[in-house]
């Protein structure tokens, strides 16, 4: 099968939109721009090996790699629209292709998402996503927006990422339940588009969480001129593994863990109210963890004392 042909065949049959003038098959995509707004651009590369097993099944890669390039628009508060896909493989398996392009466009299904171009080359395995997205102008969620006494937040549950990770490395082990749940978080984890449309209107600044929260933090910190305190008690830790480990590594995972794909976002005191009733009535899954002070730097504390990390986050070059 020439390259062309796979395109057709697995690719080019992810259903089109409206806003796609021109998709796959021709030399560029021309999409068409919500009137009046702003185009929001991020892109993701996993590799075999790095990010995500090499013998993991084909069918679950598409939904890791998009879930997380989306998980950038969610945490500009941006809305998805299309996709493209850079695609290095050894070989066109066409059992592969066929698993994989269907765990890919299921996934875009799920996220209203296009697929609409790309570009496919021979060599090790290595899938890169850019994902575009729509954001009304000045309508977004920056690093740069925290301001001393905001409260912080972060949704869902922090450490699954790195659960799954020693999972997958044998270094953890669980009862079946719980594997299901953080391989589900490992492999689809769940970009947080309709929290961060929510949130656009009154956080003050939001980063999604990818390379661990204190490393996450630092960098809204960095970009804002501010500081943080976080009460590590009140960090929110899924059930499914809390047990397994013990408090140490239960932090450790929490803080610094990669992976996690939820939000920290920062809210200024008066929109708190508002935040909070959101979360009562069951409309955003949110826990607030502490403030932003004026002092640069994170100050972890525990029960009033303050909390060292040994490691700070993920850096692949650190
Ligand atoms: P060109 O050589 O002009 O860059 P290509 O031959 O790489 O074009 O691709 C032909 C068409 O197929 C283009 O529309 C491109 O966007 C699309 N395409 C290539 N690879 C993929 C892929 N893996 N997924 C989706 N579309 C792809
Ligand atoms: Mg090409």
């Amino acid at each position: 099968m020439g390259e062309f042909e796979l395109i057709r065949q697995y690719f080019a049959r992810g259903g089109t939109s409206e806003d796609v003038v021109t998709g796959i098959g021709d030399d560029c995509a021309i999409l068409r721009m919500p009137a009046g707004h702003d185009l929001a651009v991020s892109i993701d590369t996993m590799v075999s090996g790095v990010h995500f097993p090499d013998d993991t099944p084909p069918g679950k890669i598409g939904g890791r790699v998009l879930g997380a390039a989306l998980s950038d628009l969610a945490a500009m508060g941006a809305n998805p629209h299309w996709f493209t896909l850079a695609l290095t493989l050894p070989k066109a398996d066409n059992q592969w292709l066929a698993d994989f392009s269907d765990g890919l466009l299921d996934a875009a299904n799920r996220y209203g998402c296009c697929l609409v171009g790309g570009d496919t080359t021979r060599g090790p395995l290595c899938v890169t996503v850019q994902v575009h997205g729509s954001v009304a102008p000045g309508a977004v969620m920056r690093r740069d927006g925290a301001n001393p006494d905001d409260v912080v937040y972060v949704t869902g549950t922090l450490g699954d990422g790195a659960a799954a990770l020693a999972l997958l490395q044998k270094k953890l082990t669980v009862c079946p339940s719980s594997y299901d749940y953080l391989m589900r978080r490992f492999y689809s984890p769940a970009p947080r588009l309709q929290e961060g449309a929510l949130l656009v209107s009154v956080a003050s600044s939001a980063i999604d969480i990818s390379d661990g929260l204190c490393a996450d933090l630092a960098h809204v910190c960095e970009a804002s001129g501010v500081g943080a305190l976080v009460d590590i008690t009140r960090v929110p830790v899924s059930a499914y593994w809390k047990d397994y480990v013990n408090e140490d590594k239960c932090y450790q995972w929490a803080l610094s863990g990669g992976d996690d794909y939820e939000l920290c976002f920062t809210v200024p005191r008066k929109q708190v109210g508002q935040v909070e009733q959101w979360i009562k009535a069951g409309k955003l899954a949110a826990t607030a963890i502490g403030k932003v002070v004026s002092k640069p730097g994170i100050v972890l504390a525990r029960e009033g004392r303050a909390y060292s990390l040994k490691n700070r986050g993920f850096n692949h070059f650190g």
